[in-house]
């Protein structure tokens, strides 16, 4: 079951994204310089509001318990994994890609986004704040000093 609107399947805008529109945003995270950047709207609290909307209008909230929308979610990896399965490594930038390639790329990283936010939303996990913190642990945790060029987990540095 689709239940969070699966652009792929129905060809719908799952987070009604016309609510959003901001003409002066730059699209598609065109922001100037070398590094990719994305745009600055929505926020996940309002990709978080909008889906709450869409699954109240649908009455879905009785099938969007935490198990469900982690099992949605791994399925939405799923699909992200089988566009890139059989590919061998690809470039950044997915330069050998077509157009419709890319967009349904970001279909479906949307889905796992959108999943994701309501998981944590259903587990009352403020990810905004969360992700915040987990940053300064991982910062703690593999200093840039200490592990600058190396892909070594942090269990094997030695003090
Ligand atoms: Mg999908």
């Amino acid at each position: 079951m689709a239940t969070n609107g699966d652009a792929v399947s129905n060809g719908v805008d799952s987070n009604g994204a016309t609510e959003l529109h901001h003409p002066t945003t730059p699209k598609n995270g065109e922001g100037g310089g070398d590094r990719f950047t994305f745009s600055q709207e929505p926020t996940f609290e309002e990709v978080r509001r909008l889906q709450a909307e869409f699954t109240d209008e649908r009455d879905w909230n009785q099938f969007h318990q935490p198990r469900n929308l982690l099992l949605a979610m791994v399925g939405e990896v799923g699909e992200v994994s089988e566009l890139f399965q059989w590919r061998g490594e690809v470039a950044e930038g997915l330069p050998a890609w077509t157009d419709s390639e890319k967009e349904h790329l970001g279909q479906e990283l949307s889905d796992v986004l959108i999943y994701l936010l309501e998981l944590a939303e259903k587990c009352h996990v403020d990810l905004p704040q969360a992700v915040l913190r987990k940053m300064a642990l991982n910062r703690l945790k593999y200093p840039a000093g200490k592990v600058h060029g190396s892909a070594k987990k942090y269990t094997e540095y030695k003090e």
